[in-house]
């Protein structure tokens, strides 16, 4: 039988097929609540944590997988790493299905690992994550050229090989 998730998530919105969010088809889920209010977000509304709305964890993972075009999920926002506990629980679910998670985060990768000293489930979704696009959103260098990107200083990390060495790995997907 598959993974039952309990509880649910605060979450701005979903898209079942996307083809920007990381390598080929997949839903990607916007969390709900930033606290990082870059200057030219695309995404405002994601910003205050108590607008958007509660999604049962269940039913994301039922959208998923009845649909076997998907490669993996993708966790963006708002900033899914408030929020680390559920989408750790999501995020494993997924992986035993085969599929692949892929984060975006305002946080730098190191931002998050110090997070995760009073948060551990912050490091254990990263170590599920096989992409991680890091940084704010920084208008001044933004470049509408860039994969999965918005601006230059973000990274495409792997950040599951990121935890396990303990230093950046970039990613190669
Ligand atoms: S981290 Fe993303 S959602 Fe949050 S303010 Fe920056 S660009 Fe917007």
């Amino acid at each position: 039988m598959s993974t039952q998730l309990k509880g649910s998530i605060r979450l701005a919105g979903v898209v079942r097929e996307s083809i920007v969010d990381g390598p080929g088809i997949r839903f990607t889920v916007f969390t709900q609540g930033c606290p990082h209010h870059c200057p030219g977000c695309h995404n405002p509304q994601t910003h205050d944590p108590a607008g958007g709305y509660d999604c049962e964890m269940q039913k994301i993972l039922d959208a998923v997988e009845k649909n076997p075009l998907l490669r993996g999920i993708t966790l963006s926002g708002g900033e899914p790493f408030e929020q680390p506990e559920q989408l750790l629980e999501l995020a494993k679910a997924v992986v035993a299905m085969g599929k692949d998670v892929v984060a975006f985060s305002g946080y730098t990768f190191e931002q998050l690992m110090e997070k995760s000293k009073e948060r551990p489930a912050i490091k254990e979704l990263l170590s599920l994550c096989c992409m991680l696009v890091d940084g704010r959103f920084v208008l001044a260098e933004r470049d509408l050229t860039l994969r999965f990107r918005g601006s230059r200083n973000q990274r495409l990390i792997n950040a599951a090989e990121s935890v396990k060495k303990g230093e950046i790995v970039l990613s190669d997907l």
